[in-house]
């Protein structure tokens, strides 16, 4: 595995990085690995969020080559819960907020398997996706949705700006906290875009993940974590501004912010003055926020091991629920390899192993035949479904533990 240690601040390139908090090493959280790979060492890297002292943003001081991770990416929008209802969501949102000309070109990076760009498509403006995973970009084109397969740099822009112009919406969700050569995208965005374009991305944020102990969500994929403050004087820099920003609980806490040129021709919403001012009074400028958080998720990850023991030394099996990146943190920073097998409803991860501790991963249905006593919910936050999906093993005498946000035992 390829990665190297980032030592300046990848938006303000200040180099004083404070640590911030440290989660046990892992290896790539979402490489989970058929039967015949099993061999493959997999190598533990660190998962350490540094703060920056100069302009507050988090990132991640570790730094994974990104054609290693996307290359074999499987992640389907429609395929995630309720991802493509927010997408949806989000379009019609921006339609009817910013009235782009239906007539325009809507360009979105990391266009997926092309849901979001479908919307602006049914809106009926001329749509491109670009996304560097040569399979979905087969599923987004099949979906009638055109897709360019390669990763969006300055260099490319100025190929698309010369083929399609301007575009009057560029959209890029879940991908600019994944980008360690910020400077090299925004320039990119910045190359296609006129007074009139607007550019919005949604990313996770971080005072909504710590406010929502999703932790879990550090993971070396995730690069950056980011807040307005630090990124409204970055973007400033390169010649953007944010003009709205609205806060959602996608993935335990996101944000999407909408840009123009410094010289577009939107107004400012008071959005974006009401989220820094509301990040000064979370206490982004002290220094026992991190501490505090720290703390916090230390002493979650006492408890459940004490619990944990007893059950073991009750000789009883345990299984967990749930095969993505976040589980892979969270497995290993709670240690859990003792966990007999994975349950995950996701198809693509069936018949997997885990990253590192190689971990068997089955359809859910499998529950039924395994007979776990215990089901640790490590997708903790769609633990209403997995419960009510799951009654009969609750009914059947089984027990779901949910570790987060607090230690919880469900039992019929
Ligand atoms: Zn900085």
């Amino acid at each position: 595995m390829n990665y190297y240690q980032r030592t300046d601040c990848r938006l303000c390139k200040s180099k004083s990085l404070k640590k911030s908090l440290v989660l046990t090493p892992s290896p790539w959280a979402d490489d989970y690995v058929a039967k015949s790979n099993l061999s493959k060492k997999h190598e533990l890297v660190p998962i350490t969020l540094c703060v920056c002292a100069d302009c507050g943003n988090g990132q991640l001081d570790h730094v994974i080559d990104p054609s290693e991770v996307y290359l074999n990416y499987t992640y389907e929008t429609s395929s995630s819960f309720g991802l493509s209802k927010h997408f949806k969501d989000s379009a019609l949102s921006i339609i009817n907020k910013f009235k782009p000309n239906k007539v325009g070109l809507a360009v979105d990076i990391g266009s997926n398997d092309g849901t979001l760009l479908s919307y602006f498509k049914n809106y009926g403006m001329k749509v491109l996706g670009i996304d560097p995973m040569p399979n979905i970009a087969e599923i987004a084109k099949k979906r009638g949705i055109p897709t360019v397969t390669e990763f969006f740099t300055e260099k490319f822009s100025k190929i698309l700006k010369k083929k399609h112009g301007f575009a009057d919406v560029i959209s890029a969700n879940n991908v600019v906290a994944n980008i360690d050569d910020l400077d090299d995208f925004f320039k990119g965005v910045r190359n296609i875009m006129n007074k009139k374009s607007i550019f919005f991305f949604e990313t996770f944020y971080l005072p909504l993940q710590i406010k929502n102990f999703v932790w879990d969500f550090t993971y070396h994929e995730h690069l950056s974590y980011f807040r307005v403050e630090p990124l409204k004087k970055y973007f400033e820099k390169l010649g953007l501004q944010i003009i709205d920003v609205e806060t959602n609980l996608v993935k335990g806490g996101s944000m999407r912010c909408v840009l123009q040129l410094l010289d577009g021709i939107k107004n400012v919403d008071n959005s974006v003055n009401k989220c820094i001012e509301e990040e000064k009074n979370y206490g982004f400028n002290k220094r026992e926020l991190f501490e505090n958080y720290s703390k916090k998720i230390e002493s979650s990850k006492q408890n459940f091991i004490n619990k944990i023991k007893k059950i073991i030394s009750d000789k009883k099996e345990i299984a967990g629920y749930g095969a993505s990146a976040t589980s892979t943190t969270l497995m290993y920073h709670y240690n859990m390899n003792y966990l007999k097998n994975l349950y995950d409803d996701f198809t693509v991860k069936q018949n997997l192993y885990s990253p590192g501790f190689h971990i068997p991963v089955h359809a859910s249905s499998r529950i039924y035949k395994d007979k776990p006593d215990y089901i640790v919910i490590l997708a903790w936050r769609y633990k209403d479904q997995i419960i009510k999906k799951h009654k009969r093993f609750l009914d059947n005498g089984g027990c779901f533990i949910v570790p987060l946000p607090e230690y919880k035992i469900i039992k019929s």
